[in-house]
Parts: structure tokens; C-alpha cells; sequence
């Protein structure tokens, strides 16, 4: 009989009554060190007080109103989010998915109302992953998530990543936007390089083509800036963010330039929950955090630890892990064994992480991980290397 729960997911056996920073605590009564972070979402960790205490306040005030009234929470967000990033205007949604739907549709907007209605394909790239719903699907691409869903929806194209030339020759006279992940995640945290990004921009300032930068997982510090192309030094014309933004509290987000947001009018776009004053004040909230002096410095400190601890770890166990990948806390581990053999030694060892395409494990701590922390999640990763050797010897024993 079917789960009264849709059973889409391939879920791990372990139930969470309650979590404390990068600590998670099962309903029987066992510890977790969580580099999973809710899939890069939980930037402040688990019930971090000022967080609580903000969604506690906005709840017990007003949840939610619709878009038919000023908010302030978001004009205040807003605000600040124009203030420390590229945009000129930002528009709020509930998910990565829907922000990416946004994004595609401000970019064909602004192309139709610049003369160019024609102006609708996407020009994507292999192993990009924008989300599930059935638009997203195609600009993801992937055969195996499409399998089902009917016809893809059209004017999506693919061509291989950090290739600048297959992206000159898609380029055709009805192209809209080139949209890509500055570090691909689900694909196995795969970066672009600044070289890539550049030469995109360049391309996009001779044609008129819009860029667009999924930043759903990379945006919100978790490279170690507030957006990742920041290190490129390469501004989109338009931007999605979402996973990290709430602290946990969905919410999403489409950041453009004035040029792109301009077409966006009365009654363009909209969605019923986007915004509210209880998600609004989580992302303030989060932002309160992260926009302190100080603080996405210790990130890259934490994560320049990381990085050191792991190339030690793989340089210890080159049966287990032979390379990293990724940038700031936005970590992924290339294994030699299956990944989800790796992630389940892992579990087993105490410390909690996600897999990723290309038999990677990603680890994806809070932002605001210790030293110490950091220190035994690489010992649980240690722990997790022999317990793979040990079962291995007894394999090849029998
Ligand atoms: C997670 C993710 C999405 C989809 O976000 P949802 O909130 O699951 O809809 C889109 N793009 C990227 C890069 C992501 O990592």
C-alpha cells in the first residue's frame, strides 16, 4: 500500500525532534553534527535565538496579508538586499524553483519590452539542476527528471559548461538569456571559472543577451560572500536566490538591475504567499547575521580550515576521497567508492551530509559552524574512511 506520505523521496531512517547550532538530536536520543544544513538552507544552524525570537515576534503579530498591502518586512528587506548586491529591485517567492521561474520570465519581459519579443530561448548548461517544476525541468535538462512529464517545455538549450565557444554558437537571433549556476551544486559542486563568467558577460554586452545567475544555492554567504559571482567580479542582469535566505523559512527571491525589473508592471507576476511578513522578517532576520562586521570573514576562516583539514583527510585515505571541489562552506568531496556507501559510513560515524551528481559528497555546514566543529566533522570523516576500509577488507575476506 502506498505511504499516506508521497513517497518521491529516498529518505535516510532517522527522525529529528529537535536541532542546537550544527547539532541535530533524534527522537531516540542520538547526536548528529549536521553538514547537511537542511540541503544548504539552515545558514544560522538550528535554532539560532535571534532567529526564533524574530519569526516568534512576526508570528504572534501578523503571518501573513497578501501582496494587496504594503509590506514593510520586505520593503525593508528589499532595501537591503539592493543595498549590498548588483540589483535595483527585488521580487520575493517561496522557493528556488519559483525564483528561477521568475527570473526566466523578468528576463523575457524586459527582452519583449526592449523590441524583442522573439527574444525567448535559454541558453542553459550540462549538469545544471534549476529545479522541478515542469518549466525548470527543461532548463535543468536532465532526461532522468523529465522522464514522464510530457514535452519539455521549449526555447531551453543546453550546451556544455565553461565552454564559451559552444555558448557563441548557440547564440542565435532569438536568444533571451544565458542562465547557469556560478558553482553547480546537484551536479557535484562544479564551478565556473571567472574566465567563463567574464567572456559570458562580454557576450552579453555585444548581443543584448541577458545574464542570468542561478545563485539558489551559492547566494546568501555560503561561498563566503553574500553572492558567489561576487569573487568573479562578474554582475548578472538578473539573479535568483532562495535556499539560505530564511534561515530554514522558505522563501525565494529574483534580484534584477533597473534596465530588467522595469518590465515588470502591475500585474505581470505575482504569487500569493511571496513575501510575507513572517518569511520577510526570517530573511531580515538571517541578514541581521550575516551583514555584521565581521562575520563572512569567519566564514572564509572556517572554511580555509575546512579546506585544509580535508586535503589532509584526502591525502590520508586516497581510497576513500581524491579530490575537492567547491568554494567557502559550499564543499563537495569526490569519492572513490559509491558516494551514497560514503554518506551512509558517514551517518553511521555521526556527521550528516548530502551526495551530489558525479559520486560526490557535499558537505554544507551552517554558516556559522565552530572551529570545533569543523574539527569533528573531519574526525567523523576519518571515522567514516576506516569504517568504508574495515567493510571493505571483509568483503574481499569473503
Ligand atoms: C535547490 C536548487 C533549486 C531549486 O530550489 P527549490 O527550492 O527546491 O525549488 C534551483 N537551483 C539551484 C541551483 C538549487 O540548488
Amino acid at each position: 500500500m502506498i505511504p499516506a506520505l508521497t513517497p518521491t523521496y529516498n529518505r535516510a531512517n532517522l527522525a529529528f525532534e529537535k536541532g542546537e547550532g550544527a547539532w541535530l538530536y533524534t527522537t531516540d536520543g542520538r547526536r548528529f553534527l549536521d553538514f547537511a544544513a537542511g540541503i544548504a538552507t539552515c545558514s544560522l544552524g538550528h535554532a539560532h535565538p535571534h532567529l526564533v525570537n524574530a519569526i516568534q515576534q512576526q508570528a504572534a503579530k501578523v503571518m501573513h496579508v497578501s501582496n494587496l498591502f504594503r509590506i514593510p518586512q520586505a520593503e525593508k528587506l528589499a532595501q537591503r538586499l539592493t543595498e549590498h548586491s548588483f540589483a535595483d529591485s527585488v521580487f520575493f517567492c517561496n522557493s528556488g524553483a519559483e525564483a528561477n521561474e521568475g527570473m526566466v520570465k523578468f528576463a523575457r519581459r524586459a527582452q519583449a519590452l526592449a523590441g524583442h519579443p522573439e527574444r525567448t530561448e535559454i541558453i542553459c548548461m550540462d549538469g545544471a539542476f534549476h529545479g522541478r517544476t515542469l518549466a525548470m525541468l527543461s532548463a535543468t535538462g536532465n532526461p532522468k527528471y523529465l522522464d514522464g512529464f510530457g514535452t519539455p517545455v521549449p526555447d531551453f538549450i543546453h550546451v556544455p559548461f565553461n565552454d564559451i565557444e559552444a555558448v557563441k554558437k548557440a547564440l542565435t537571433a532569438r536568444t533571451c538569456a544565458i542562465m547557469l549556476e556560478p558553482i553547480q551544486g546537484e551536479s557535484g559542486i562544479r564551478a565556473a571559472s571567472g574566465e567563463f563568467l567574464s567572456q559570458l558577460r562580454a557576450l552579453c554586452d555585444e548581443t543584448g543577451v541577458l545574464l542570468a545567475f542561478d545563485e539558489v544555492q551559492t547566494g546568501v554567504g555560503r561561498t563566503g560572500r553574500l553572492f558567489a559571482h561576487e569573487w568573479a567580479g562578474v554582475l548578472p542582469d538578473v539573479m535568483s536566490t532562495a535556499k539560505g535566505l530564511g534561515g530554514g523559512f522558505p522563501i525565494g527571491a529574483v534580484l534584477a538591475t533597473e534596465t530588467v525589473a522595469k518590465a515588470m508592471t502591475f500585474g505581470t507576476h505575482g504569487t500569493t504567499f511571496g513575501g510575507s511578513p513572517l518569511a520577510c522578517a526570517a530573511a531580515n532576520a538571517v541578514l541581521d547575521v550575516l551583514l555584521a562586521p565581521g562575520f563572512l570573514d569567519q566564514v572564509c576562516a572556517r572554511a580555509r580550515l575546512l579546506d585544509t583539514l580535508l586535503d589532509e583527510l584526502i591525502t590520508q585515505h586516497p581510497g576513500v576521497f581524491d579530490a575537492r571541489r567547491g568554494r567557502g562552506l559550499l564543499i563537495g568531496l569526490h569519492c572513490v567508492p559509491p558516494a551514497g556507501n560514503v554518506l551512509e559510513a558517514a551517518t553511521e560515524a555521526g556527521l550528516l551530509c548530502v551526495t551530489a551528481g558525479d559520486n560526490v559528497l557535499r558537505l554544507l555546514p551552517p554558516l556559522t559552524v565552530t572551529e570545533d566543529e569543523c574539527l569533528e566533522a573531519v574526525s567523523c570523516l576519518k571515522k567514516t574512511a576506516e569504517l568504508l576500509s574495515v567493510n571493505q577488507n571483509a568483503a574481499e575476506a569473503v
